[in-house]
């Protein structure tokens, strides 16, 4: 019998390297992010082992958890410390030593941990380090005693070897040193290192120090408040002020949202004021105002591509474990996950106004004063793809005036198939000016007559919502100015009218009368047709196209001209 032969793959590490580091990491600051995140994965280490009593004697037991970063701007470095579980030699060889291999993602699968506490398990973010240095300089100790109090020193230029020594009094924890390329030298800079800190991290569990002059001051505060279970409205206050980057105002809807499933997803979304709700004129690239994190660490400030255009105005944060730190617009096979996190997300929050609505109805007209612009704009929206099967969800948030209730009562799409006559299968709308304009309409006497209900619709975007579907649930919008249409005449008859002449034209009439109409309006009409749509008007005019459309379009072709 043959022998299988088994072989193992040879890599250059320097190649490696380069390639891990160039593709993955597009922004050169990623790696104070990857760092600070390493730096509270060795903390949380440290805090959970020693909660645990897996680490019983802990090295320079008196030090804080903590993170701090420094530079000097002379040497062209930059230095970042940290007082977590440091590491043994052999963890040196093993962490630093492999690429890809991650001992954070160890740590959570020997059930050392809470997984939502550890950011790393990637086993890469280290070596985003030699995008911005030619030598890198960790030294580290172990916090755990048993295992010894030895320090050591690890440096690397990332041309594919690392030398290791022994080195004296190094505190518990890990100290990295970059020394910065020609073109890095901005994060000499503690200004540039504080901004960056600040952006990504500002929600790490342990304090992170900038080693300026005078007193430290942490730069990170905030709590990290959607990994909580619940907040209180005061809580929400603050951080809804902080997200909106201003000191007053409140949140008008407030929702926590957390699932294991199909993703991991913890978050947290705010309704600003509707009085104060963005204009309508639609900017091509509104700011999206909910930031995509994962484990707490900042992926993307704007999360276009979780959060659709026409829900910029929501103020929140979303995080997913599963998602990738590197994340960025080059990367496709991130799509189809960020596509999963947007379904889901964006389906939680239309559900959630939902039942707002209906929790307290006259709230809901509040906020739908404010918004339902938007709402509409991702009906029409949606039909272009991305953000499908929102439709019949943002459907339902909808409202109209309608011909059976009275001036500002409005109703929903689904009480005004609830309250259809017996046998309707059409939805029945009418987009005109206002209400004077169609109650007093030839259009709407036959269903005024029947005391048929007719959706009113009073806005331009409208009559783009009515086109971009077909129907809701399983009813048809039908424009009740149409022509040629099946106005289900036969399902409510009005009761006989006696009083006036109702007598019906013989054919021959209805010819001459046909005949007369076309040789006075020649080749402005069409097609003259008799009916019974009427009541007390004579004529009306019908088209393909809707009056309300025509005038639009007019209006359009006058803004070309000029
Ligand atoms: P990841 O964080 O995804 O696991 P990294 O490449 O960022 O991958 O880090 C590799 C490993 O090196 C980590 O899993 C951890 O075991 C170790 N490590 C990195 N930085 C530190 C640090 N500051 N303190 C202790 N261990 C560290
Ligand atoms: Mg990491």
């Amino acid at each position: 019998p043959f022998s299988t032969e088994v072989h193992e793959f040879k890599a250059e590490t320097k190649k490696l390297l380069d390639i891990v580091a160039k593709s993955l990491y597009t922004d050169k600051e990623v790696f104070i992010r990857e760092l600070i995140s390493n730096a509270s994965d060795a903390c949380e280490k440290l805090r959970f082992l020693q909660t645990t009593q897996a680490v019983k004697e802990v090295n320079d037991a008196d030090t804080p958890l903590q993170v701090t970063l420094s530079v000097d701007e002379n040497e062209r470095k930059f230095v970042i410390e940290d007082s977590g579980m440091g590491m043994t030699h052999d963890e040196l060889v093993e962490h630093l030593g492999t690429i890809a291999k991650s001992g954070s993602l160890d740590f959570l699968q020997r059930g050392e941990s809470d997984a939502s506490k550890i950011i790393g398990q990637f086993g890469v973010g280290f070596y985003s380090t030699f995008v911005v240095a030619d030598k890198v300089q960790v030294y580290t100790m172990t916090a755990d005693k048993e295992k010894g109090s030895k320090g050591y020193l690890w440096s690397s230029d990332g041309s594919g070897s690392f030398t290791i020594e022994e080195v004296e009094d190094v505190p518990r924890g890990t100290r990295i040193e970059l020394h910065l390329k020609d073109d890095a030298t901005e994060f000499a800079s503690l200004a540039n290192v504080k901004k960056a800190a600040q952006k990504f991290s500002s929600y790490i569990d342990f304090p992170i120090y900038v080693k300026e002059e005078g007193e430290p001051k942490a730069i990170n505060k905030q709590e990290a408040l959607w990994m909580l279970r619940s907040a209180t409205e005061e809580q929400h206050l603050e951080f809804f002020r902080f997200l909106s980057h201003n000191s007053y105002g409140k949140p008008f809807y407030t929702l926590m949202y957390q699932t294991d499933a199909p993703l991991s997803i913890k978050s947290c979304f705010y309704v600003p004021d509707p009085d104060n709700a963005p204009s309508r004129l639609f900017t091509k690239d509104p700011e999206i105002g909910v930031a995509l994190h994962s484990r707490r660490v900042m992926v993307k400030k704007h999360a276009d591509g979780v959060i659709p255009k026409w829900l910029h105005w929501m103020k929140g944060i979303v995080d997913c474990e599963d998602m990738p730190m590197n994340i960025s617009r080059e990367n496709m096979q991130d799509t189809r996950l960020m596509e999963k996190l947007s379904m889901a997300v964006v389906r939680r929050i239309l559900r959630f106004l939902q039942q707002e609505a209906k929790k307290d109805p006259e709230k809901y007209q509040q906020f739908f004063k404010g918004y339902s612009y938007f709402l509409k704009a991702g009906i029409i929206e949606d039909k272009e793809g991305n953000f499908s099967r929102h439709k019949d969800d943002l459907l339902k948030l909808l409202r109209f005036e309608c011909s059976n209730k009275s001036k500002g009562e409005l109703i929903s799409l689904e009480e005004y198939i609830d309250t259809a006559k017996e046998g309707q299968q059409n939805i029945y709308y009418f987009t005109c000016p206002d209400r004077q304009t169609a109650l007093s309409s030839p259009y709407m006497e036959q269903f005024l007559q029947r005391q048929r209900n007719v959706i009113l619709m009073f806005e331009d975007i409208d009559e783009f919502v009515v086109n971009a579907i077909e129907g809701f649930k399983d009813k048809k919008f039908i424009s009740v100015d149409s022509a040629d249409k099946n106005f289900e005449l036969d399902i409510d008859q009005p009761e006989e009218d006696t009083s006036e002449d109702t007598r019906v034209l013989t054919d021959s009439e209805q010819t001459q009368l046909s005949q007369f109409i076309k040789s006075v309006l020649k080749e402005k009409v069409q097609e003259v047709k008799f009916s019974d749509r009427l009541v007390s008007s004579p004529a009306i005019v019908t088209s393909v196209i809707t009056p309300h459309m025509r005038k639009m379009m007019k209006s359009l072709m006058a803004g070309k001209e000029n």
